[in-house]
């Protein structure tokens, strides 16, 4: 059997390498930024596995392009809106993921950004910054109380639910929105109320979003949905940038129909500078970060490196999102 080829779509430190390096011939993208489209289909031509990263559009024009020796797609994230999986699975060719080693540590950045949101910890920062803190003021950058508000919480999987420990920790009321998880046994240990949508959307001081993206997610979160909202209310996004609609954001936060919106992910990514929700004192926003630890990165570039080279040598993925396609081999 010849060495098989792979193509890694973004610079990873040598140290994590050794093993790929020593079972296939390794095409590294070297830079910080993704490969250009005309690039990424001229570097996986012929490859037996891709490992891609979310900023990589992997269609069935990639899959054409590496042609029928592809093995395996193997992502480094946990979301994996970036691939074209029904295509992938179609080609029965395995697509990887990297779920639970991120989960803590985005819950954690969920939790920061609200924490930011609430207590207005960036306009502070600025404030000083600007020279404009002359003396303690009794009604100076007041924020919203975290203890005993009712948390919102829209997908109750693994960060959703990571998102409510933390909140337990502050006395939060807990509510969530999830269709296929409203007997969760999780929800009744911390008394999470499961409720439906207009409920969770009328009542929650802090609304957090943890949902994947696909096509009934795309825009979840619109003008219908904000007009329910508390106008203190604050929205929390680490999910992924398309789930809420930017435009309807805006207007939302313009207009005092919610409060404050903290946005790890943003749609378009990166957001333009000249996007009107930059203009607004009422926003927050990071650069999709919220799995950006040294611990965690370390792992999901493992688990991502671990699937590709399952991948190609034919053995199941660790973590893989379209079982389906071993399923068929039994047939
Ligand atoms: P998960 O699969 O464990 O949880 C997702 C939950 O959403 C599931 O319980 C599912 O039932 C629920 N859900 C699906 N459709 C829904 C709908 N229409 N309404 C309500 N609930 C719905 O996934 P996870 O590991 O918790 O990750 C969630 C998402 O977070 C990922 O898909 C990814 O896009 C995003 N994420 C972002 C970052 C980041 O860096 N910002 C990091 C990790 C994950």
């Amino acid at each position: 059997m010849s060495t098989p080829r792979v193509f890694i779509a973004r610079f990873i430190p040598e140290e994590y390498l050794a093993l790929v390096r020593s079972t296939c011939q390794v095409d590294l993208w070297p830079d910080d930024l993704p490969p250009p489209r005309d690039v990424l289909l001229e570097r996986v031509k012929g490859v037996d596995g891709i490992l891609s990263l979310l900023t990589d559009k992997i269609d069935s024009a990639v899959m054409d392009a590496a042609g029928s020796g592809l093995k395996v797609i193997s992502n480094c994230a946990v979301g994996f809106d970036n691939i074209d999986v029904s295509e992938a699975t179609r080609r029965g060719i395995p697509v990887g993921n990297t779920p639970g080693v991120l989960t803590d540590t985005t819950a954690d950045f969920a939790f920061a950004l609200l924490m930011a949101a609430a207590r207005r910890v960036v306009e502070g920062h600025n404030y000083v910054q600007a020279g404009r803190w002359k003396t303690w003021g009794l009604t100076q950058l007041l924020g919203q109380d975290i203890s005993g508000a009712a948390l919102g919480i829209i997908g109750f999987g693994r960060i959703g639910k990571a998102v409510a420990k933390r909140a337990m920790g502050f006395d939060m009321r807990i509510l969530y929105y999830d269709p296929m998880c409203e007997d969760d046994p999780y929800a009744a240990q911390i008394s999470a109320r499961c409720v439906d949508l207009d409920t969770i959307l009328t009542q929650s001081d802090y609304l957090s979003l943890h949902v994947p993206l696909y096509k009934d997610t795309y825009h979840f979160i619109g003008e219908a949905e904000l007009a329910k909202m508390k106008p203190t209310a604050v929205l929390v996004n680490t999910a992924r940038g398309g789930v809420v609609d930017p435009d309807a954001l805006y207007r939302a936060l313009r207009d005092g129909v919610i409060g404050y919106a903290a946005l790890d992910v943003t749609e378009p990514e990166p957001i333009p500078l000249d996007h009107p929700l930059l203009s607004l004192e009422n926003v927050l926003i990071a650069p999709h970060i919220a799995s950006a630890s040294v611990q965690t990165r370390g792992k999901m570039i493992e688990i991502a490196l671990a699937n590709l080279l399952a991948g190609v040598r034919g053995e199941q993925l660790r973590h893989c999102v379209n079982p389906q396609v071993y399923m068929t081999d039994l047939e």
